[in-house]
């Protein structure tokens, strides 16, 4: 039965009247995949999202491990719980304080789930990455009075099932296809907080897709993992075969993959970016740093070299491909020479955008236990050097865009400068804003072909010249 707002659901030995959950999510698109999960799991303990805190009965901090400022900013909205359950209502019926019980999710609590509950006393339980879809035992048991637990096993068995739940309505949806990593890149924390790679079977994704796309009307596919490239390695698969068998799927119209890492890139996904005509005409492939010795202490197997190549074959595959990246800036002991060299790469691999990063250290990672002499001012610099390289090249790249017509797929609507406009993204994952030709038009999830009016490196402004309404 779906729950109303006066509907009291019950389950096993417990009544679950209605309650309000506040979410907060950090990092990367597999959290905020996970935080749509556990939202769907939650709603079959009759519980509904709220945007205030204030009003929840459960609050959820799903964090990441990954960023630094992502991780500060958890632990000082962690801190504020204390005041939250403090400041609770009073229920009126039972004159009782309002129970708000939080919990905190994700990648900082898969390593340090147990210590974070012995440390704050506002926390009731602790779950990782791998037990995701067990939230509604877990809150279960917090509801039945159980205090202070963690889970943060790992699944063992050798298949990775799940069924994608989406819950917002809209025609973009996120498809876990392998989750862990098997890589241990030496700045990276997530193989220790995801585990080992394990990918879903081919036919299973198949079927999940088409169910989402007949069903809930999905068009839009972004294939998930910490690693996608290395999709289906244990069962001989592979992510272009993946692509291939999506792209029978009739009413499915785009599909993205991420995150890639260019040594696992092989010819059958350069042939799918040839050969499909739904995946989209964009790839981000994270580079990390152009030179080859800061790549050998990355450990992230392969050179500058190798990866010109490959981004070279993917152009020639697609030549309306664009091509983004990653790159940390001031790896430990990183030399002004091998700065130098990522500079030279910026130009040579002209990405269409980056994500630009100082190194800052994750605890239990090898580069952390670098002897390293970089200061923070050094690291600004180069990651400042880096950035302005990258807007530069931006800029003329946006530039040639003015005059062409793309095709995009409209999300949301804003006010700019009191004006209001629609934003859609092309298929090579651009942003374009646009003027509504009318106040009252409804742009929402529709197709709409624009024409590229202006462009700066950040931001791109068209007009529009056909609403294809909601399908292509
Ligand atoms: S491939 Fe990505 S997720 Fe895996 S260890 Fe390297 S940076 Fe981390």
């Amino acid at each position: 039965m779906e729950p109303t707002e006066t509907t009291t659901v019950k389950v096993g030995e417990l009544e679950f009247p209605p309650r309000k959950v506040w979410m907060k999510t950090y990092g990367c698109q597999m959290n905020y995949h996970d935080s749509e999960r556990i939202m769907s799991h939650l709603s079959g303990l009759n519980f509904t999202k709220t945007e205030e805190k204030s009003d929840a009965d459960l609050v959820i901090f799903n964090t990441c491990a990954v960023r630094d400022l992502a991780n500060q900013k958890f632990y000082s909205h962690l801190g504020e719980m204390k005041k939250l359950k403090a400041n609770a209502d009073i229920n009126p019926e039972t004159g009782l304080k309002k129970n708000v019980i939080v919990a905190a999710g994700g990648c900082i609590a898969q390593t340090e789930g147990k210590e974070l509950i012995g440390k704050y006393k506002q926390l009731d339980f602790a779950f990782g990455t791998d037990v995701v879809d067990n939230i509604g035992e877990m809150v279960y048991r917090a509801y039945a009075g159980e205090k202070k637990f963690a889970v943060t096993s790992w699944d063992r068995s050798d298949n990775y099932s799940i069924e994608t739940k989406i819950t917002h309505g809209s025609p973009m949806a996120f498809v876990n296809i392998i989750k862990g990593c098997d890589k241990f890149c030496s700045y990276c924390i997530v193989p220790f907080t995801r585990g080992r790679e394990k990918s879903r079977r081919l036919e299973e994704v198949v079927k999940d897709v088409r169910r989402l796309v007949e069903i809930s009307g999905v068009q839009e596919v972004m294939l998930l993992g910490q690693n996608v490239n290395s999709y289906g390695k244990d069962n001989g698969e592979s992510l272009g075969q993946l692509i291939m068998e999506l792209e029978a799927i009739q009413g499915l119209e785009r599909l993205r993959y991420t995150t890639s890492h260019p040594y696992d890139v092989t010819d059958d996904l350069v042939e799918a970016h040839r050969n499909s005509k739904k995946l989209a005409n964009h790839l981000h492939l994270p580079v990390q740093s152009g030179s080859n010795t800061v790549l050998q202490r990355m450990l992230r197997e392969y050179t500058a070299e190798h990866y010109l190549d490959l981004i070279g074959k993917m152009r020639a595959a697609n030549p309306q491909m664009t091509i983004s990246s990653d790159i940390i800036a001031g790896f430990p002991n990183e030399t002004e020479e091998e700065h130098e060299a990522t500079l030279r790469l910026l130009d040579q691999a002209q990405f269409d955008f980056i994500y630009s990063y100082a190194f800052s250290a994750r605890k239990g990672t090898k580069a952390a236990r670098m002897n390293d002499v970089l200061s923070d001012d050094i690291r600004g610099r180069r990651l400042r050097e880096i950035q302005d390289r990258q807007l530069k090249i931006q800029e003329s790249i946006r530039q040639g865009m003015i005059g062409k017509t793309f095709r995009i797929l409209v999300e949301e609507k804003g006010l700019s400068k009191g004006v209001t406009k629609w934003t859609g993204r092309t298929s090579c994952y651009r942003l374009v804003h646009f003027e509504p030709e009318s106040l009252e038009q409804d742009y929402q999830w529709h197709w709409v072909d624009v024409e590229i009016t202006s462009a700066t490196a950040l931001s791109t402004q068209g007009k529009v010249l056909r609403d294809l309404g909601k399908r292509p």
